[in-house]
């Protein structure tokens, strides 16, 4: 597929266009190319030169206008899912308008969707109508019942390595070396992402601001800490940002010595990665934000 995924996900969606069944979950952090990859596939279905080209239904579905092909976005955030499996239900209760292609509904964001709303899909899932492909993607597959996942065929999106990602940004986006790099190693395998870092620099930087300070966390001790959370509950430094910035570190982290089987060092990445849940927790709360900082900082 024409699209930069890693290796193992390209060959794997390969394998979808040739041979399609009814259910599947993209799964894969957010900004990796999920839904471009939904997409790609759905006019790879469609194509009337077989090649998911530049023909009219390949047209259409870019942009977004292809009767057989049905994108349900979350309607609000406080949504619980029920009105996106309602819109998919009545999407492939519809009869195709080319039946030589697939009608493909593609569902945003499975990651919102409720037990009661992944209950009621589940029925569609089961008995799936003929010419049907159904697209959940998620950011965690943990967030769908088991149910749901054991009746899908599950599509990883792994991130992608960082040099990738850098020859990407040099050849496709004319970056000079040392900000490909740079961008590459803060998008964190995602092609997406770092194509917006390329093209928005408020972005970058806040992103940047968020990786100096993970980093001056890093170096300091615990009392410096707390005094760096109240300097940083009054900057303008993207919490938010910082924190999955940590989180980063840390499952990095984990992951490292995982795979080294560094016990002490697994066991302190762990610490900080239930800090971080705990920190996440009192902000849900409403625990003021220089508060569950301080708490944050001084246990990492
Ligand atoms: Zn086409």
């Amino acid at each position: 597929m024409d699209l930069l995924l890693h290796p193992a996900t390209a060959s794997q969606l390969e394998a979808v266009a040739a041979h399609p069944h009814a259910a599947y979950i993209f799964t894969g952090p957010r900004h990796i190319g999920k839904l471009s990859a939904a997409l790609l596939l759905a006019q790879r279905l469609n194509c009337a030169d077989g090649g998911g080209d530049g023909c009219r239904g390949c047209s259409l579905i870019a942009a977004g206008n292809h009767p057989d092909v049905t994108l349900v976005s979350p309607t609000d955030k406080a949504s619980t899912g029920i009105a996106q499996v309602q819109a998919l239900q009545q999407a492939v209760s519809l009869t195709r308008y080319d039946s030589l292609g697939k009608r493909v509904v593609v569902v945003e964001s499975g990651d919102s969707l409720t037990t009661e709303a992944q209950n009621c899909l589940l029925k569609t899932i089961e008995e799936p109508p003929l010419g049907t492909v159904m697209i959940l993607l998620t950011e965690q597959l943990t967030s769908l019942l088991v149910t749901v996942r054991s009746r899908c065929q599950v599509v990883q999106f792994r991130p992608l390595s960082a040099d990738r990602i850098g020859t990407y940004l040099r050849s496709q986006l004319a970056l000079e070396a040392d900000k490909a790099s740079h961008i590459a190693l803060l998008a964190a395998g995602s092609v997406g992402l770092a194509t917006s870092l390329a093209r928005d620099s408020e972005l970058y930087e806040s992103y940047r601001q968020a990786e100096l300070m993970a980093e001056r966390i890093g170096r300091s001790s615990r009392f410096e800490r707390l005094v760096l959370a109240q300097e940083l509950a009054q900057s303008s430094v993207d919490v938010e940002r910082l924190v999955s910035t940590l989180t980063r570190d840390s499952r990095r982290h984990l992951r490292r010595t995982a795979a080294t089987g560094d016990h002490s060092s697994m066991s302190e990445a762990a610490v900080q990665l239930r800090a971080i849940e705990r920190f996440e927790r009192h902000r849900a709360s409403n625990v003021s934000l220089k508060t569950a900082l301080a708490g944050l900082l001084v246990e990492l």
